[in-house]
């Protein structure tokens, strides 16, 4: 799967930009921080949760008890698993919307005709970062009574005009998780704007998230230890051998990190990754910009390849840790993948199906949706998609090697 003359062979690039930590981050200290988030965020509050998807669970108990004969939530078809598993973990019934065409917006007439008085959330998703427009999923949630939740989970950091996204919505999460941006391990945060929700959100945290100090022991191993490997010369030992191992079973869920267990343990995060999380949020604003500015360098390349299309924001000013592209086909896809995931240079796969073709997750997904002509717009993105690492590792010679094996591979479709 080595190839002898990409550049980036002898190191590995992580799939997504994370912000790498400092040592010192992991120096002894207490800390909140929920209110360097908000700070960082600019909105009056945030509410710290053990997970991106443990504030999704508390988010939704909190809105089914203000609305307890709601019990329905739409989410896209092309998304985190985790998010399907959330919502039926907050035992509440689960719909699946499809995409536009080539998008990763939600089809709001689709939307439309699903919702009624019986929908308590809709879910639009900033997926890699990439800004979503959301006003027409709001008209739809407000002409059924139903509350917006923003997964903004991969997209801290990311603005509509000079507001955060996510904070002109009822409710939004931002995963800390590891390859997310800002990383305390395990973390996930939430933002509320009415005040009314924002007390059922915290007394939901307070009655389903105690502290587990055993848990939160294993994460602060975790955390140090993802300190210390995340570096590239060491990468391939953290990310690249298990990577190429899974490749080589051609277990891609496993090679994509899309194996998730059936239940989140919620918990409050300790104090101690707390602060790395403060000591290391303080870099984030000019980390984001050195990403931003790579994209903008790079995105001329990626749309100079033919027949290539790039996923770029609706609206508003994403943030980078990826970029996404179609290919015209699967079969395109595929022999990009076969050339490139595994050979180190960050090629990936967000997630690799659309929700109801994992195995996993079929028995959780309403029948219509298990159909084989249901969900066309996701099931044709999940084929053609892949990933290319905004790491400021990847270095040019490797970026021009990616773009010149893609224009290769899809100059065959002509
Ligand atoms: C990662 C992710 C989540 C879940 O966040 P965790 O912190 O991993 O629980 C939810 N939605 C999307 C779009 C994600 O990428």
């Amino acid at each position: 799967m080595q190839f002898a003359d990409n550049p980036q062979a002898w190191h590995e690039v992580p799939p997504t930009a994370g912000l790498p930590l400092h040592l010192s981050d992991l120096l002894p200290g207490r800390a909140d921080l929920a209110p360097a988030i908000a700070d960082f965020l600019q909105v009056e509050h945030a509410q710290l949760e053990s997970s991106g998807t443990a504030a999704l669970i508390v988010a939704l108990h909190a809105l089914h008890g203000l609305a307890p004969h709601r019990h329905i939530v739409v989410i896209p078809a092309y998304t985190c698993p985790l998010v399907a598993l959330a919502v039926v973990q907050a035992g509440l019934t689960l719909r699946i919307c499809d995409l536009q065409p080539d998008s990763l917006a939600l089809d709001t007439q689709m939307l439309s005709d699903m919702c009624d008085s019986r929908t308590l959330a809709i879910l639009p998703t900033h997926l890699c970062g990439r800004v979503s427009a959301i006003h027409d999923i709001q008209a739809v949630a407000q002409a059924c009574g139903a509350w917006v939740i923003e997964d903004a989970a991969q997209a801290l950091g990311a603005k509509v005009g000079n507001d955060s996204v996510g904070s002109q919505s009822d409710i939004a999460i931002f995963s800390l998780a590891v390859g997310k941006g800002l990383s305390i391990y395990e973390g996930g945060v939430l933002i509320a704007r009415d005040p009314a929700i924002r007390a059922a959100c915290a007394a939901v945290s307070q009655r389903l998230a105690p502290a587990r100090p055993l848990i939160e022991a294993q994460r602060a191993i975790e955390l140090a230890a993802y300190a210390l490997l995340y570096r590239p010369a060491l990468l391939p030992l953290s990310y690249g051998r298990p990577l190429r191992h899974a490749l080589y079973l051609d277990d891609w869920l496993a090679a994509a990190g899309d194996c998730f267990p059936a239940r989140t343990v919620l918990h409050k995060p300790g104090k101690w990754r707390q602060a790395v999380g403060v000591r290391a949020l303080k870099r984030l604003p000019a980390f984001q910009a050195d990403l931003h500015q790579q994209a903008v360098r790079r995105l001329p390349q990626l749309r100079a390849i033919n027949s290539i299309t790039v996923l770029e924001d609706e609206e508003g000013k994403g943030t980078w840790p990826v970029f996404i592209l179609l290919l015209p086909d699967r079969a395109d896809r595929d022999a990009a993948l076969q050339a490139l995931w595994g050979s180190g240079c960050g090629v990936s796969l967000p997630f690799v199906h659309a929700l109801p073709d994992y195995p996993y997750l079929q028995e959780l997904i309403p029948a219509a949706a298990l159909e084989k002509r249901a969900l066309p717009n996701a099931r044709r993105l999940a084929a053609r998609i892949l990933s290319i690492s905004n790491s400021p590792w990847l270095d040019d010679a490797s970026f021009s090697y990616i773009c010149a094996t893609l224009a290769n591979i899809c100059k065959r479709s002509y």
